[in-house]
């Protein structure tokens, strides 16, 4: 049988980069995407043969935002690999002025309609939603791969319907849980920065990440991955109790099978996780 499997590069301030794809009976790839671009294409080299892969994994790149932890890598990418940057409009104007994108990244552009698209014909399609963080603008997916359902949202601001939607349908969410409020309250940053961060359109608190995971459970989801951890303002246990308690209520009130909750290391690979 085929199997959906996930891997995070890297997720954080630090810089951000996932791997997602079909793999066969055998456990060979068939089909797969990045997301992001916060990773150098050495490194991503280094850490795909770690797992037995190599750039010919994944068919290209879906990018989230303009931020530099997202998109540092993108130009040499572009330049090296020649793959498909897939983005909304907006967000490729937004690379295309970009200095770091550079001139590499106008042969690599692909725009997303809205709705479904297919990236890897009969396999892999992508939807994206727009979320309400501080970047020229910020977009989350939904991806299909052969019928599997796998929504990644990073840098969110705060949760809205869009996305609560598609994660109400989902097998996989990857979601920010970016700090804890009385870390970052009494934490090293200036407090222009901490408003910013729990403003509405910076990051998602450890128990706004719960919250939404309250309004999105439903039996069929079977992995939560939080994503995008702060450093300063916030520890993997943190975030993992906190949704971890909402969880508990849940398995209390149903008897349904809970999801997998794994908050995502920040500076090193994650496994390459079944899904
Ligand atoms: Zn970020
Ligand atoms: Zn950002």
């Amino acid at each position: 049988m085929s199997s959906i499997r996930f891997k995070s590069f890297t997720s954080g301030s630090c810089g951000n980069c996932y791997f997602i794809g079909i793999f066969d009976e055998s456990g060979a790839c068939e089909a797969g995407v990045l997301v992001d671009a916060g990773l150098s294409p050495r490194r991503l080299k280094k850490e795909l043969a770690a797992e037995g892969l190599c750039f010919d994994d994944f068919a290209g790149l879906l990018v989230t935002h303009d931020h530099n932890d997202h998109i540092r890598s993108l130009g040499s990418y572009c330049k090296h690999l020649r793959k498909p940057v897939w983005t909304p409009p907006e967000l490729a104007g937004a690379l295309s002025r970009h200095f770091i994108t550079g001139e590499y990244y106008g042969p690599c552009r692909r725009t997303l309609a809205p709705g479904w698209n297919e990236l890897v014909p009969g396999r892999i399609s992508a939807q994206y939603f727009a979320v309400p963080h501080d970047a020229s603008c910020t977009f989350g997916y939904a991806l299909l791969l052969d019928g599997y359902r796998f929504v990644i949202m990073t840098d969110i601001g705060r949760m809205v319907p869009q996305a609560l939607a598609f994660a109400r349908q989902a097998d996989t969410v990857v979601i920010e849980s970016n700090y804890d409020l009385e870390m970052l309250r009494h934490g090293p940053y200036p407090k222009v920065l901490q408003d910013r961060i729990c403003g509405g359109h910076g990051h998602l608190s450890n128990a706004e990440c719960a919250e939404a995971i309250r309004d999105f459970l439903h039996p069929g989801l079977r992995n939560i991955f939080l994503c995008h951890l702060s450093e300063h303002n916030n520890t993997p246990e943190l975030a993992y109790q906190t949704s971890s308690g909402i969880l508990q209520e849940y398995i209390r009130q149903s008897d349904i099978r809970p999801p997998r909750l794994c908050p995502l290391p920040r500076m090193t690979a994650s496994p390459l996780f079944i899904l």
